[in-house]
């Protein structure tokens, strides 16, 4: 740490680029002009690059139980491979415990997290157990610091799966508390009967993963939680949306006036259900819900980033090994575990798919990485902003880097890549959290245990203000 002065970049904000010298003092941001001087800097050169802020995931899945087994990354493994793509601030999913309390949740993720963290983070609780109790226990949370909750519409049969009343009251709760309320929205009650109706056929293989959750059914769930939103008068966040179908129903609520925000991942974009269609169990590594779908979506889901009815762009990060994890699904397409890693790849694949081929700008990369999590997220100004006061977390990008993703060559613990072979055009240099250089040329350099927990506070941005 100490003085830094990054010179000959160009600044991008998602209100603009500009050429700009970056000036940053110990873990802040102090100044960003023209020609900025001062005594005692190392200079650090930036041209040729973009300045941006650190990007930030708030959608991971580090050291997480599903389908009676764990995620293969844990904070040690996870947050490398946030770094080497940028990220410099994840927030993670805390799963209650059934017959276990959200604070539980939160001290049992601190745990997780601690001694290991590469990054800076948060928690959302996962809300899977709504007992009187619980519902006692959001008006706490805010005070330490967990801004947002996940409730799940699907894996029926599982501790997640929620129903219509408890969804409804945990969004009444939630305006309350000052709490986000996030929704998985999927039909959890119609992909069990289309699960079960599929297995008496005898259809086991992993494509019936995405045939028995049409888009449909994701479609009606997303209209269904924002209905009760609207009702609750609460506002809400539709987490992956991975359709068209979806999509429109965000865009009608948006017409309407609602508060709704909405992400979207890097899977949808550079996968389809042509993947999970691949020969014999392959198409066990791109089992992740909602499903991959047909490429005819990506169009309106790209024109839903550019407009705004998405405004976040967030990895969905949840790892399983192909061996011995994906396996346990060989007979059975529903036993799969559910998730892809993609923590690494997502500014990379936003990039390459998006602003090189004149999907989105520069600005709406930063906006849909960084900016706009932070403001619906409860971390703005501090992170998500090249601002003096902010936080020093700072990716020099370089829009001419070329990588090819190989299982040797990811920073994460996975032994698969879905990305195997795919060549990414555009990634980051270097990368400085609060300071201190994390990352540079393919190399972690960054300490576990230097990420620290951050405290959110949700103030809903007006759309107008979170659109990118
Ligand atoms: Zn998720």
């Amino acid at each position: 740490m100490g003085v830094l002065l990054f010179t000959g970049g160009t600044v991008v904000t998602p209100d603009g680029s500009f050429g700009a010298d970056v000036l940053i003092e110990d873990e802040k941001i102090v100044a960003i002009g023209a020609e900025i001087s001062a005594d005692g800097v190392e200079t650090v050169d930036a041209s040729g690059k973009f300045i941006m802020p650190g990007f930030v995931d708030a959608h991971t899945h580090m050291d997480m139980p599903f389908g009676g087994t764990v995620t293969a990354d844990d904070w040690e493994t996870g947050t490398a491979a946030a770094v080497a793509g940028g990220t410099t601030t994840i927030v993670d999913f805390a799963l209650q415990d059934e017959g276990g309390t959200l604070a539980e949740a939160v001290e049992a993720w601190t745990e997780k997290a601690r001694n290991k963290a590469l990054t800076d983070y948060g928690f959302h609780v996962a809300i899977t157990d709504l007992r009187d109790d619980t519902k006692a226990e959001l008006s706490s949370l805010a005070d330490k610091g967990v801004a947002s909750v996940k409730i799940f519409m699907t894996y029926k049969g599982t501790p997640l799966y929620t129903k219509d009343d408890d969804l409804f009251e945990a969004l009444q709760l939630s305006k309350e508390a000052s709490v986000l309320v996030l929704v998985h929205a999927e039909n959890g009650d119609v992909i069990q009967k289309l699960i079960e109706q599929a297995l008496v056929r005898g259809d086991t293989a992993p494509r019936f993963h995405a045939l028995t959750r049409p888009p449909e059914v994701e479609a009606e769930a997303t209209g269904r939680a924002i209905r009760l939103a609207q009702v609750a008068g609460a506002p809400i966040l539709v987490v992956h949306v991975s359709c068209a179908p979806a999509l429109e129903e965000i865009h009608r609520a948006h017409e309407r006036g609602q508060m709704v925000y909405a992400e979207t991942c890097p899977q949808y974009f550079a996968f389809s259900y042509q993947d999970l269609a691949r020969e014999g169990f392959e198409g066990a590594k791109y089992v992740c819900s909602p499903p991959l779908r047909d490429e005819s979506n990506r169009e309106p889901l790209w024109n839903g980033l550019k407009v705004g009815d998405l405004q976040i762009f967030g990895s969905d990060h949840c790892s399983f090994n192909y061996k011995a994890q994906k396996e346990l699904g060989i007979d059975d397409f529903s036993k799969i575990p559910n998730g892809l890693p993609g923590v690494e790849e997502r500014a990379m694949a936003l990039w390459t798919l998006g602003v090189r081929e004149g999907k989105i700008s520069e600005n709406q990369f930063v906006a849909l990485l960084s900016t706009n999590q932070t403001r619906i997220y409860g971390m703005y100004p501090r992170k998500g902003a090249l601002v003096p006061g902010a936080d020093a977390d700072i990716v020099l990008w370089d829009p001419e880097i070329s990588i090819t993703a190989t299982v040797e060559n990811r920073h994460g613990n996975v032994d698969y890549t879905p990305y195997e072979g795919m060549t990414f055009k555009g990634g980051p240099a270097s990368v400085y959290m609060r300071g201190t250089l994390i990352y540079k040329d393919g190399e972690i350099m960054g300490e576990h245990g230097s990420g620290r927990f951050i405290k959110r506070s949700f103030v809903p941005p007006s759309m107008k203000s979170a659109l990118v």
